[in-house]
C-alpha cells in the first residue's frame, strides 16, 4: 500500500506515509468508532479523474453525521485534496481511501476533535476478474436498529470481516449476507444484482449499504433500457435467477458464478450483467462533461 515515498493527506498537511503518527488513545482505534469512503480515480483521455468524487466525499459526510461525529471539511476541499494527492503520488488509475477518525478520547460519548487522513495506492480488480463463486454466510447483516447501516463504519467491517473468513475457509470467493429478516443484503463490501427473464433484481435500500455503483449501475440500466426492480427478496428468488453480479467502488461489476451448490444457468457473455459490466468500465473512464451530457 505504501512505500518510502508516499505521501498522504493528514489534517491539512501532506505528510510521508511512513512518518506519519497518531495517538492510540482514540475512539476509533478502541471501539470501531470512524468513518471511511473507498473511491476509485481514472485515467481518462484529458488526466485523471476521481469517479463520482462528491458522491463519495458527500457520503463520508452523512456517515459521520448520522453516528454524530463532526465533520467540518468542505467536499469541494476534500475533492481537490484528492487531485493533489493522486498528483504527489504519480497515480492515475487508483484506490483512494479517506477515513475520519477520533481524537484522544476512551469515553463512549460523541467526540469533540476529529482527524482526517487520505491516502491512495494502486489496487486491480479487488475481487480479480473471475467469476465467484459465493456462499451465504452464517453471519447476517446488522440490524438497522442496532446501527447506522446506511453509513460507512470503520466497526460495521468485523461483520464483514467475519463472513468473509468464513466464506474463505470453507473454499469460496466470497459471501453472501442475508440481513436478519432472511432477505437478501449484500457482500462484504459489494451490493447484489440478478437477473431473470430479462429484468434486474435488486435489495432495496434499508438493510444495505447505498451504493454509489448500485446507483450508476441503475442509471446505466435506465440508458440501457433494463428494467430493475428493487424489493426484499428472498434467497430462492436467487436460486432460480438466469444470472447475478456483484458491484461495488473496488469491486466494479464481477459476475457470480454460483451460490453454495447453485449456478447460475446464463453464459456470463449473455447476462445483462455483462452489458453493464462493459457500461461501467466505459462510463468510468468518460470525462465527467461527457457524464453530465448523458
Ligand atoms: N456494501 C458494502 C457493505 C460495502 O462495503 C460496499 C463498498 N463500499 C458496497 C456495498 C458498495 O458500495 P460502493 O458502490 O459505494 O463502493
Amino acid at each position: 500500500y505504501y512505500n518510502e515515498n508516499t505521501v498522504i493527506y493528514l489534517d491539512g498537511k501532506f505528510v510521508k506515509a511512513n512518518e506519519a503518527s497518531t495517538d492510540l488513545y482514540s475512539q476509533t482505534m478502541h471501539y470501531g468508532y470512524g468513518v471511511f469512503e473507498g473511491i476509485r480515480a481514472y485515467a481518462v483521455e484529458n488526466g485523471t479523474q476521481v469517479f463520482k468524487a462528491e458522491e463519495h466525499y458527500d457520503r463520508l459526510k452523512k456517515s459521520a453525521e448520522l453516528i454524530n461525529i463532526p465533520f467540518d471539511y468542505n467536499v469541494q476541499g476534500l475533492i481537490e485534496v484528492t487531485y493533489e494527492l493522486l498528483k504527489r503520488n504519480n497515480l492515475t488509475d487508483a484506490y483512494v481511501r479517506p477515513l475520519v477518525f477520533c481524537d484522544p478520547n476512551m469515553s463512549l460519548a460523541r467526540p469533540n476533535n476529529v482527524s482526517i487522513m487520505i491516502c491512495a495506492w494502486e489496487w486491480g480488480a479487488y475481487l480479480g476478474d473471475k467469476q465467484l463463486r459465493l456462499t451465504v454466510s452464517s453471519y447476517c447483516r446488522p440490524h438497522p436498529r442496532s446501527i447506522k447501516i446506511e453509513a460507512k463504519v470503520c466497526g460495521h467491517y468485523v461483520n464483514s470481516i467475519l463472513a468473509t473468513n468464513e466464506a474463505k475457509d470453507k473454499g469460496f470467493d466470497e459471501a453472501l449476507l442475508l440481513d436478519s429478516d432472511g432477505y437478501l443484503a449484500e457482500g462484504p463490501g459489494a451490493n447484489l444484482f440478478f437477473e431473470k427473464d430479462d429484468v434486474l433484481f435488486t435489495p432495496q435500500l434499508g438493510n444495505i449499504l447505498p451504493g454509489i455503483t448500485r446507483a450508476t449501475v441503475l442509471e446505466l440500466a435506465e440508458e440501457l433500457g433494463i428494467k430493475v426492480e428493487q424489493g426484499l427478496f428472498k434467497p430462492e428468488a436467487l436460486a432460480a435467477a438466469d444470472s447475478a453480479f456483484y458491484c461495488g467502488t473496488a469491486a466494479e461489476v464481477i459476475g457470480i458464478e454460483s451460490v453454495d451448490d447453485k449456478k447460475f444457468p446464463k453464459a456470463w457473455n449473455e447476462t445483462l450483467g455483462k452489458k453493464l459490466k462493459d457500461a461501467y468500465s466505459k462510463r468510468v473512464r468518460q470525462p465527467k462533461a461527457v457524464q453530465e451530457q448523458l
